[in-house]
């Protein structure tokens, strides 16, 4: 790939490649509550990965690759993730002022919750097909109340499901080393992702 590219297709294409690090996590905070949260995936991907504060989520690479992983070296312990698409219903309105709901997100849930959803599955049938009140009540403590619909997923306006083997794609050692060693270098590279910058992002939060 060359240093420019032409017209407003690439311009979409160059966004869409860069603006991984905008990526919507699924986000509740203890004693709150989501009421009629959609599961717009079949299954889970699983991954491992680690937390950076103020940069988000890094998938490991450890065993991956021939590569080691600068997270695990640096002492930084990795969870097992296992990633759904989901519609999170609560509303919230940004500094620009603009209301958003009903906007896909990725839920990153651990062995815990994920178990509590399974058997909400198994006992109401595939997660497309059920309503879910959610509430999380404390550190590792939630409450799921399931029911089977027939309403179908409706998508905010210009949504879509994330790809997430593109999305959570690891990145490679070089580039976890700049994260890890480079924090001007890597704060610069966020902020002018998006010029728009009118989004609510959890992890930029914690
Ligand atoms: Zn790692």
């Amino acid at each position: 790939m060359g240093w420019f590219s032409k017209g407003f297709d690439d311009a979409e294409a160059q966004v869409a490649a860069t603006s991984t690090g905008w990526v919507r996590d699924f986000f509740m905070k203890n004693g709150e509550k989501a009421e009629g949260v959609r599961i717009i995936d079949d299954d889970t991907v699983n991954i491992r990965a680690h937390f950076v504060k103020g940069k988000g989520w890094f998938t490991c690479i450890q065993g991956v690759d021939d590569e080691a992983c600068p997270l695990c070296e640096a002492g930084n312990k990795a969870q097992n993730q296992f990633v759904l698409n989901v519609i999170d219903p609560r509303e919230y309105t940004d500094k620009n002022n603009n209301t958003h709901k009903n906007q896909v997100k990725l839920w990153r849930v651990g062995i815990t919750l994920l178990r509590l959803l399974n058997k909400r599955r198994n006992t109401y049938g595939p997660y497309p097909t059920l309503k879910l009140d959610i509430e999380k009540m404390g550190a590792g403590a939630w409450d799921i109340v399931a029911e089977k619909t027939d309403e179908e997923i409706k998508f905010a306006e210009g949504e879509e499901p994330y790809i997430r083997e593109e999305v959570l794609a690891p990145k490679s050692r070089k580039e976890l080393l700049a994260i890890i060693n480079n924090d001007s270098f890597s704060s610069n590279n966020n902020d002018d992702d998006d010029d728009d910058d009118d989004e609510d992002i959890s992890w930029r939060k914690v």
